[in-house]
Order: C-alpha cells, then structure tokens, then sequence
C-alpha cells in the first residue's frame, strides 16, 4: 500500500481524479473525476448494481430527485439535528469543528466544555476562542424566483436544500413501490446518487469531501425478524467487498458501535472500518435504524406507512436494515490496495504498479506494435485492436515511447495485460502478451485471446 501523497499525486498525473474547478484555483472539498476515473467509478458502481439488485430477487432500484420538498428534512430531523459544533479563533478568525481539534469531546460539546479544555488554535496558537455555534451541514438553495430579502416568509417557503443523504429519498418512494409492485416482505429499495454536507474542514482526499456519491439499500423487514435480517445483509457486504471487489479480508475490520455512540433511532450499527494508507477509516455502516424513518414520514404527511401482510393478513410499519457505503470511499480503499511500488532491474529501478482485480481495471488490455515506424506492424496491431475492442470495449491503444515506457505507464494505470505485435505476429498469428503483476511474457494465438 502506497502513501496517500503518492495516490493523490498518481491520481491526478494519470487522468483519475482532478481537484474541483482546478483552473480557477480549485474548490475546496470537491473533486473531478478523469477519463479513467470515471471509468472506474462506474465499473464499481455497476459491479454493486448487479450484485445488489440484479442478482437478489426481491431488490429494487430506484433514482429519486437531489431537490427534494423540504418537510423531507424536517421529517428526518436533519433541519434541526444534522449540525456540527463550529468554534472560532477571536485572533485569527479561523474557523473550526470543535470535536476535532479538543481531545475527548463530542459533537454536543458546549462553549464551556469546550474552553475547559485549553486548546490552542491550530493556526495562530493562541487560546481565544468565540462560542461554539452550531452549524447546519445542509446545503441550502432557493427552489424558482429569487425573492427580495425583506420578504422573509416567503424566502423561507422557498428554501430548500440538496440532499445531505440518499437514504431519504428511497424512505419516501417506499409506498410507491409497495403501492405499485405489492413486493413480498422482507425486500430492498436501492439508490445510487449524489449527496451534499457542507463540511466545515475537508479533507483526507476524497475521504471527508463536500460532495460525494452513496449506493444505499433500505432493506425493509418484519420487526420480529431485524436481527435475522441484520446478519443476512452483514454477510452480503462481505461477500461483495472481498469477493466481487477484491478487497482483502484482513483490511476489513469490523467495529460494533457502542450504545453510547449510535443515532439515537439506531438499535444497532456496525461500521466496517478499512486499512487506509492515513490508517483505519470508515468504509460503510450497516444500521438497524427500526421504524425510525417511516414512522416519521407518517407523522409530517398523515399518510399510514404500514404494510400489509398477503398471508396472514397482518399491518404492520415494517424495520430498516441500512447498508451504506461512499463510492468515493470504496473507491480509494481499491486504488490504495491495489497501489504498490516495486524495484526492478539491475538499476534498482522503482515500478509503480496498480494490481487492479481484472474486473474493475480501467483497460483490460493495451495492443500496439512493437515499432511505430513500421507500417505492417502497425496495420497488423490495428487489426488486434479491432478485434478485442469489438470483444472487450474497454481496450486502448499505445504506440507511443519504446516498449518499456508504454509498459510502465500501463502499469501505473492498472491494465492486466499489454499485447505486442512483432515481427512474428505476421508469420504465426502469435502475439506477446505481457502480464502486470509478474512482469512476465508469454506468446498467444491471436485466436485465443
Ligand atoms: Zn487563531
């Protein structure tokens, strides 16, 4: 595993991800994601989408709006809970979370809890500190016409926010679906999307950013069956973090989060914590969050949320088994793993190597000939590049540099195999098929490829 410098540095030099809005200085919190980020955002996605949905039987997916009506928020108790206690430095006018720059306090910290524990600003080091504030994480927006500022009502009716979870928006489709499929119970809402916290301080990359995207299953159950349920989604995290992803088992630990520490609707949590190159993280939560947000839905909008049983008749507001996991999350938690420095040669020369699982690598192959100034290497090398891009899709092309450097830069970028055409390729149809992560060179039927 690399250091997070060299990822963020290796990220931005080969086309994953850019800092947002770079050219105009950039945007703190935000980031780009490059031709080859994209793809291996997707690849991720849709890997979670058929495991997910697709493969289960009684999964649904659903892509519900960012702007949603603002009794969402007042609802799911984010208008008046979802708040980060905001200090400021009198002398330097930084601003900060309180809970991360004290030791041993909590996010309910209060201004004088806060300044019995002396701490000294982290930029000018002096101790003068305002009162502590609590600051809405909710990104708030106007939803049509800009209104005057003297016409406060209103300005509030038309206030809205973007979606500081996804969870909600599956929360609020759930009587559509059950309305619409008549799904058998136990059974699973899924969503994919963006969601938005203005985080006072971001930072860890794309740990801890403004903007990042979710993939969320509500997995909607019986009460009396939660804790069946719970471990039936447990294994299923597991299954895809190490197996469909690749993920070792050992960077995956799991943390039983204490009473003390849980949402208070949570009845049980466990965050599956992952080695990352800054040390353990968050990689996704499992939550039991009961009838929490149902019977919330039911209390703003006055509609019943209770499903009805086919077989036995019974109504009931059924229990939520939540697992959530940040792409963004996922994402560095695979490039970190797969990163990997490696001295070759008599030179002592350093490879940088991303062993991407074969699965989830931007490009399976790369094709070029061995020499770009020979026109019937060339033609012959096009010829296999159609072929495999007609098969595979995601297959590039390179004849740029010698040999070696095309290899090094495939390396860096985690494509499996390299395939070069050569002088032998136009008397046997045999191609070099070069492998990543051993180096090693084996000659191929163009046929069995
Ligand atoms: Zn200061």
């Amino acid at each position: 595993m690399g250091k997070l410098d060299n990822i963020v540095s290796l990220c931005k030099r080969r086309g994953f991800i850019f800092p947002g809005s770079d050219i105009y200085g950039g945007m703190a919190g935000t980031w780009d994601f490059g031709p080859l980020g994209v793809t291996l955002k997707k690849k991720i996605e849709k890997a979670w989408w058929k495991f997910f949905v697709e493969n289960q039987e009684n999964m649904y997916g659903i892509d519900a709006a960012i702007i949603m009506n603002p009794r969402t928020w007042i609802a799911s108790g984010h208008t008046a809970t979802f708040s980060d206690p905001l200090v400021e430095c009198k002398e330097c006018k930084s601003r900060f979370r309180a809970d991360k720059i004290a030791d041993n306090i909590s996010e309910s910290v209060t201004t004088e809890e806060f300044l019995a524990t002396h701490t000294k600003c982290p930029v000018c080091g002096k101790e003068n500190w305002g009162p502590i504030r609590k600051f809405n994480m909710m990104f708030s927006t106007r939803v049509g016409a800009v209104l005057p500022d003297d016409n406060a009502d209103l300005t509030e009716k038309s206030t809205t926010y973007l979606r500081p979870e996804t969870a909600q928006g599956i929360f609020t489709n759930y009587k559509n679906v059950v309305d619409t499929f008549y799904p058998d119970i136990p059974f699973g809402l899924a969503q994919q999307g963006k969601a938005f916290r203005n985080e006072i301080s971001p930072r860890d990359f794309i740990l801890r950013d403004r903007e990042c995207s979710q993939m969320e299953i509500e997995y909607f159950v019986h009460p009396t069956t939660w804790e069946d349920n719970f471990e039936i989604m447990r294994k299923l995290q597991h299954e895809f973090l190490e197996e469909v992803i690749g993920l070792p088992k050992d960077k995956i630990h799991e943390y039983e989060v204490p009473e003390a520490d849980r949402a208070h609707y949570s009845k049980r949590t466990i965050d599956f914590m992952f080695d990352y190159p800054n040390g353990e993280e968050e990689l996704m939560g499992l939550a039991y969050r009961t009838d929490f947000d149902l019977k919330n839905i039911e209390r703003e909008s006055g509609k019943s949320m209770e499903y009805r049983d086919k077989v036995t008749g019974e109504s009931f507001v059924p229990h939520v088994i939540e697992p959530s996991i940040g792409i963004e999350r996922l994402f560095l938690a695979i490039i970190s793993n797969a990163y990997s420095e490696e001295t070759v040669g008599d030179k002592n020369e350093i490879r940088t190597v991303l062993k991407l699982p074969k699965n989830l690598a931007p490009y399976r192959f790369c094709v070029s000939p061995l020499l770009k100034n020979k026109p019937e290497l060339v033609v012959k090398a096009k010829e296999v590049y159609q072929i495999l891009k007609k098969k595979y899709s995601n297959v590039t092309w390179d004849d740029s540099g010698n040999i070696g450097k095309r290899y090094r830069k495939q390396d860096e970028i985690g494509t499996p195999e390299c395939i070069v055409i050569d002088f032998d390729t136009l008397e046997n149809n045999s191609v070099t098929v070069r492998d990543r992560d051993t180096t090693k060179q084996t000659r191929v039927q163009i046929s069995d490829l």
